[in-house]
């Protein structure tokens, strides 16, 4: 037979028990999340800019900002170096980057994307009245292109362009590159047709795009690898968007029709 003693030793044994598992149990489960906080780049028009008055604006922002407003999130825009993206997201600065990012097979390896949301494409911008017509037209001449970017490794992947340059200017955003082309320091920039195309044709800036594209593209909006159950969250309450005609009203408001692809599919399924 057990003694009292006994008795009561294993009561206290099982009651610290119960709180050991109940602490367990807290532990798992995450606090209800409150705020979505987005990396975007300084400037990048159409998709994520600061407006006239400061404040953030375009079809990203515009996305993000319903996408919290329906899940009960605070939006907070960080403003990141686009190169350093991933050293953003693991240090817990930003929890996305949604600007325009396109999906590639080396950021799929250290990030977690959503499906592609809207299709782009990488291309040659020079002023209007420039004789560049085709890429052989750009001998011996100056491109400017920004850092960490995809129009930076397009421009690599294009041996036919990048052989006969004769010198890359690096920028950290792109809008800054199209100051070179503007001030003569470049003759050409490397960058995302979505972007050019709004410049020449909302903006009125006096550039033409050339008929030879470098590569097509997908934007995606990147998560931590970790963060697999966010990104669906995040694409469930697009699919919705996209459902009630929410998304067609913001596409055609910034591209004057509806490019959207949701519900998306990846770059690589394409292939
Ligand atoms: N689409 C380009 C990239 O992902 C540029 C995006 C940006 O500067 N916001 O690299």
């Amino acid at each position: 037979m057990m003694s009292k003693r006994m008795l009561l030793l294993a009561g206290v044994l099982l009651a610290a028990l119960a709180v050991c598992v109940g602490c367990r149990e807290e532990k798992v489960e995450a606090p209800a999340r409150t705020e979505l906080t987005v990396g975007v780049t300084e400037s990048f028009p159409p998709m994520a800019f600061p407006g006239e008055d400061g404040t953030f604006t375009g079809y990203d922002i515009e996305l993000a900002r319903e996408v919290c407003k329906r899940r009960g999130w605070q939006l907070n825009i960080k403003v990141i170096e686009w190169r350093e993206m991933e050293q953003y997201l693991a240090r817990g600065l930003i929890d996305c980057v949604w600007a325009g990012c396109t999906i590639t097979d080396e950021r799929l390896e250290r990030m977690h994307f959503t499906p592609g949301y809207l299709r782009n494409e990488q291309v040659v911008v020079v002023r209007e009245d420039s004789p560049y017509h085709r890429f052989p037209d750009l001998k011996g001449k100056v491109v400017s292109v920004q850092a960490g970017s995809t129009a930076r490794d397009a421009l690599e992947n294009t041996p036919e362009l990048r052989g006969i340059l004769k010198e890359i200017l690096e920028r950290s955003i792109s809008v800054g590159a199209f100051q070179e082309l503007e001030d003569g320091h470049a003759d050409a920039v490397v960058m995302d047709f979505i972007v050019a195309n709004y410049a020449i044709q909302r903006d009125k800036n006096p550039f033409r795009i050339l008929d030879e594209g470098l590569a097509p593209e997908e934007y995606g909006i990147g998560f931590r690898k970790t963060d697999a159950a966010l990104a669906d969250e995040v694409w469930s309450t697009l699919l919705e968007m996209a459902a009630d005609g929410t998304i067609k009203r913001i596409s055609e408001k910034w591209f004057g029709s509806d490019l959207s692809l949701v519900p998306g599919f990846y770059t690589k399924d394409k292939r």
